[in-house]
């Protein structure tokens, strides 16, 4: 426990501790991934302005076009044109819904930070109540979703079985239904941009596990305005190995269960095969033998597979390539 306090009063983190406290915020930042929503930016932008601008605070929309290769460049280009408060990011190609959510929170210049889908899943009326908490002295706004219209039912039973799985194999407690919509302060918004530049990552399991005042909201999630969904199943699939992946090393600990298995089963057919052959003669070894070699190949394959999952995770973050490259920004010194 002495630890965590040293760390709190000393060096970098000393600022973080004097912004935080029950000061209302002054401005907050509207961080908007986008990656091929022409048909529905100018109603995501003409919904959420008023709920901005009713709140009295400063605001900003930062747009992050995640290298869309329909013409919502142009039409964030427009938009920014007419709003200064509108900033734009373009990436030079597409990185991923994670990464513009990244690189978001990098560039948003505000005391609180909310992301949110550009399809308007996530509603925009939403915003007030989440500045009511912020200017309550909250850090983390985690949004729950209490239905979820659009979806499949597949993709629901698919949900609920990662959240499960990733909650018993990490330590880490991620909220079921905790979806890319949250809020999270500026000094929480500063940790991720310092200490969380995981190449394989899982940027709601990040947030949730800062600590700090955190609070929940339930919202609705809305069918999408227009345009279709961007993560297929496959996407899914990966996405949520590699999460389990990052969050947890109990993968490779299972690697050696399943050893120690092998090798007590091993030694049980040891006792078994010199016990029937001193009683009964030489057994016909030869359906054991193949039996037990592709058994023990299963096993070691496997545990080969999960170490090799592992390296290739250090191989990326030794790699260091960047998490998105920025091509072009409106709006922003
Ligand atoms: N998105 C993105 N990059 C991608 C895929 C999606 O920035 O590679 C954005 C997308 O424009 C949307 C949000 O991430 O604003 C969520 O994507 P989508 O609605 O397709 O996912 P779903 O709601 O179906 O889970
Ligand atoms: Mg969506």
């Amino acid at each position: 426990e002495n630890t965590d306090e040293s760390i709190s009063i000393s060096g970098d983190f000393k600022d973080f501790k004097e912004s935080s406290g029950n000061n209302p915020i002054e401005k907050v930042s509207l961080v908007v991934s986008v990656y091929n929503e022409e048909a529905v930016l100018v109603k995501f932008y003409k919904e959420a302005l008023p709920y901005l601008k009713n709140t009295g605070k400063k605001y900003e929309i930062l747009f992050v076009n995640d290298g869309s290769i329909d013409s919502s460049r142009q039409i964030l280009n427009d938009i920014a044109a007419g709003d200064k408060n509108v900033k734009v990011l373009h990436f030079s190609r597409n990185f991923g819904h994670e990464a513009a959510m990244i690189a978001g929170i990098d560039y948003a210049d505000a005391d609180a930070l909310i992301c949110m889908d550009a399809d308007l899943q996530h509603p925009p009326s939403c915003i007030p109540m989440m500045i009511e908490k912020f200017d309550g002295g909250y850090d983390i706004i985690s949004m729950i979703r209490t239905g979820n219209k659009s979806a499949g039912i597949i993709k629901n039973i698919a949900s609920n079985g990662f959240y499960t799985v990733i909650n018993i194999l990490s330590d880490t407690k991620i909220e079921k239904s905790a979806s890319d919509f949250f809020g999270i302060s500026k000094r929480a918004a500063e940790i991720l941009k310092k200490s969380y530049r995981e190449k394989v990552r899982f940027l709601r399991g990040f947030v949730q596990n800062l600590g700090f005042n955190k609070t929940t909201l339930k919202y609705e999630a809305g069918i999408r305005a227009a345009g279709k969904s961007k993560y297929s199943i496959k996407k899914l699939f990966k996405f949520s190995i590699n999460t389990i992946l990052c969050f947890s090393d109990l993968p490779l600990k299972l690697g050696i269960y399943a050893g120690i298995s092998a090798a007590v089963l091993g030694f049980i057919m040891m006792v078994y095969t010199i016990y029937s052959w001193a009683s009964v003669g030489t057994p016909n070894g030869y359906a054991t033998i193949i039996v037990l070699l592709c058994f023990m190949f299963a096993v070691l394959f496997v545990i080969v597979g999960i170490i090799g999952q592992y390296i290739g995770i250090i191989f990326s973050e030794l790699k260091d390539r960047p998490i998105y490259i920025v091509e072009d920004i409106k709006n922003i010194e």
